[in-house]
């Protein structure tokens, strides 16, 4: 949005409350890997052109490249400062901050939409024997206790901890919610590749039928990794990992009560990846490359066992940790404008929000299906400050952003 901005002669300031980049400095795992290829990392004026396109970043890598491109472009951060409010004026916006005011014209909504795990009502039933931590907190297996570990979430965070832990020796058990399996690679190429070229990921946000239901679908369950394996529920029961359904509850008595729906959980999850592949099959068609391609497939069905455990004893010893990887949501506490929904989620139309010179943007399916991927920013930063330089020309005062 700073390099738009600035394109288009904004006057403008960034203000973050860490340092550059840190989100991927503070709230991940160390071991993670962006689970987009290096090509699709795109942002205004930035490509990819190292040797490895096809490869995955690793988290000191993601730092160095967004760290990078805040100094290429120039812009201009105040790192270090946290804004505590934002309120309306009758100029416009007065924000404030741990390190002073400023007053505006207009104000982007860039503080991210993952910045709190979601933790169910529940989870103060967990017995004090059993430590817990959030897909934010945990940083690598090391960190916990031997003995069984439960994690809770089966999306692309959930898989990939499951996967790490239980490799470390520590038996997984992981409680599987709604998920949308995904192969790593498919007819010889990576599925992201699959999905830009197919144009899924432009897909807009007035072209589908149930936009907040959209806005709601998990990350398909995708890892980046060296040897570009498929990391899905059948790779985890492979090596060992225990899957039961989606956890619905904990007693009084510290047992916690899974869904009975395990089954038909993977079965919907697999539908819904063959519905994608029969989308790039028929993309592969239409543009006459069945000849040039790899042949398609299809993955054999999720396995789930005949009757997965429905509760688990959380009390005898067998589980020590807990982690909750059940999704992330966004903190507008500091938001003191009424554009918030009953759920707490900022009301807008694309990233332009209902108080005039208030823009949203790095949500879910915010104006593209590409918006939740760094990839996505470009488009919707171009679109938005568009509208928004539209809003400062109809009423011209010259003021910052
Ligand atoms: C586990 C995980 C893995 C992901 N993997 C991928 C991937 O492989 N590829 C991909 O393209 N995308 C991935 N994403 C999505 C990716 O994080 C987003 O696309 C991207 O981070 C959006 O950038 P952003 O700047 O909008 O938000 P963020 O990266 O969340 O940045 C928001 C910034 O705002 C700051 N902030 C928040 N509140 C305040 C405040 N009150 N005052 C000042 N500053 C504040 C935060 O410190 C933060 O630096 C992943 C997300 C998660 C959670």
């Amino acid at each position: 949005m700073s390099r738009c901005l600035a394109e288009r002669a904004i006057d403008h300031v960034v203000l973050e409350r860490g340092e550059v980049a840190n989100t991927w400095r503070t709230e991940r795992w160390d071991s993670l890997r962006l689970l987009t290829p290096n090509w699709q990392s795109r942002l205004p004026g930035f490509s990819y052109n190292g040797a490895d396109p096809d490869g995955y970043r690793t988290l000191p890598e993601v730092i160095a490249f967004i760290a990078t491109y805040a100094r290429t472009i120039s812009a201009p951060v105040r790192t270090r400062t946290t804004v505590t409010s934002v309120r309306g004026t009758e100029a416009g916006y007065l924000v404030q901050t741990d390190q002073g005011d400023w007053a505006c014209r207009a104000v982007v909504l860039a503080s991210g939409a993952f910045n709190f795990a979601c933790v169910p009502g529940f989870a103060d039933r967990v017995p004090r024997s059993v430590a817990t931590l959030t897909a934010q907190q945990y940083r690598n297996p090391g960190q916990l206790a031997n003995g069984g570990v439960l994690v809770v979430g089966a999306s692309s965070s959930g898989t990939q901890i499951a996967n790490e832990i239980h490799r470390s020796g520590r038996p997984v058990t992981l409680s599987v919610g709604e998920h949308i399996r995904a192969p790593r690679v498919y007819r010889g190429k990576d599925l992201k590749w699959w999905m830009d070229a197919a144009g899924v990921l432009d897909e807009r946000y007035d072209e589908v039928d149930d936009i907040a239901r959209a806005r709601r679908v998990p990350s398909l369950q995708l890892a980046g990794s060296p040897d570009r394996s498929t990391l899905d529920l059948n790779a985890l029961v492979k090596i060992g990992v225990r899957l039961v359904g989606r956890l619905a509850g904990i007693t009084e008595n510290g047992r916690a009560q899974f869904a009975g729906s395990l089954r038909n959980m993977c079965a919907l999850s697999d539908l819904k990846m063959n519905r994608l592949l029969n989308l790039i099959d028929e993309w592969v068609r239409v543009n006459e490359l069945d000849d040039t391609t790899e042949p398609p497939y299809r993955l054999p069905p999720t396995y789930v066992e005949e009757a997965p455990p429905l509760g688990l004893d959380l009390t005898t010893g067998e589980i020590k940790t807990i982690i909750w990887a059940a999704g992330y949501r966004p903190d507008y506490s500091w938001l003191k404008l009424p554009v918030l929904d009953r759920k707490g989620m900022v009301h807008h139309d694309g990233g332009v929000v209902s108080s005039a010179g208030v823009y949203l943007i790095g949500t879910p399916f915010l104006r593209r299906r590409k918006s939740t991927l760094i990839d996505g920013a470009g488009d919707d930063a171009r679109d938005l400050s568009d509208h928004l330089v539209s809003y400062l020309l109809s009423s011209p005062s010259r003021m910052r952003v």
